[in-house]
């Protein structure tokens, strides 16, 4: 089955202790598109503008992925910096120029609109909220979010939670969502804001989801480089819903697998910019993380 997916489709430029590269193919629903389409028919819904690179959207294609949903708008395509500490774990923003996202209010094509599984990638709530209205009832929509939006946009993202399945945040988002400092405290109150599925992103430490058939602690791939960390959440997300759109059967059935599949496609994310590294890898290097982290975390 397939994924639709909405987010940001930006260009990166990302600096490190070690390198600086200007105007990468970034955003959220690029990294999330990508990585899912190791495992499934991918359909993006974003927005670029007139100099969006002819070379990204290539890359998009050789993916397999749908670009019926992405609009090419006069203007500029949404641009974000980063600057990252030498520990790579604290990450600055150091510009954000929305461009053509200012004004996009997307009408999904009538073919997606019928797409089972939703991931509704980092954007603004309002955004996200606006293309789950034209769904369809899907059959699993989940949802990432940002710092950002908890602090300008709350009641939007509120009124978000009420209809996802699913709901993933890092650490630091679940503590200023809840204002609880433990975690499994903080699972439980996002429960009780809508959906039956959280997952906590903890970077270099795993994740943990809290859903119907209890708990699971989900590893990260032991890495001991990390070039550039930006995207890894989003290649978390998008691998794990590509995965779950390719299973047959209930999520509960499928949802550690596909964490699993997510942590390592995050893991070739980090190890190059942008995403150099994960649009050079195929199935077969994936199944090789996934065999060693099945190893790793046996009891
Ligand atoms: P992550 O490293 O998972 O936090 O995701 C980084 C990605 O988020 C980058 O590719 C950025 O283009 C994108 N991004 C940064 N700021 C925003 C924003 N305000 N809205 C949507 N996407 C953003």
């Amino acid at each position: 089955m397939s994924v639709l997916i909405v987010g940001s489709t930006a260009l990166d430029s990302i600096k490190t202790a070690k390198a600086a590269n200007p105007r990468l193919l970034g955003g959220s629903a690029s990294h999330a598109a990508v990585a899912a389409s190791f495992f499934s028919p991918v359909k993006l819904v974003g927005v670029v503008g007139e100099d969006f690179p002819r070379r990204y959207l290539q890359l998009y294609k050789r993916h397999g992925i749908d670009l019926e949903g992405l609009q090419i708008l006069p203007g500029k395509t949404f641009h974000w910096s980063g600057e990252y500490e030498a520990n790579m774990n604290v990450r600055r923003t150091l510009l954000t120029e929305l461009g053509v996202f200012e004004t996009f209010t997307p009408t999904l094509p009538k073919a997606h609109q019928a797409t089972p599984f939703v991931l509704l990638a980092n954007i603004a709530p309002a955004l996200q909220l606006h293309v789950l209205n034209q769904m369809e009832r899907p059959q699993f929509v989940a949802a990432d979010t940002m710092d950002l939006w908890l602090n300008i946009a709350l009641t939007d993202l509120l009124k978000l939670l009420k209809r996802l399945d699913a709901f993933v945040l890092n650490d630091s988002e679940a503590h200023q969502l809840t204002k609880e400092d433990n975690m499994f405290a903080a699972l439980r109150k996002i429960h009780s804001l809508g959906p039956k599925y959280v997952i906590i992103k903890k970077g270099s430490h795993g994740s943990i989801l809290s859903g119907p058939r209890g708990m699971f602690l989900c590893p990260a791939y032991p890495l001991h480089r990390v070039v550039d960390p930006t995207g890894a959440g989003d290649s978390f997300v998008g691998a794990m819903m590509g995965w779950l759109a390719a299973a047959k059967g209930p999520v509960d059935a499928h949802i550690r697998l596909a964490m699993v599949y997510g942590s390592v496609v995050a893991s070739f994310c980090c190890e190059g910019f942008g995403l150099q590294r994960t649009t050079k890898i195929n199935r077969k290097h994936i199944e090789q993380r996934v065999a060693e982290l099945k190893e790793l975390s046996r009891f």
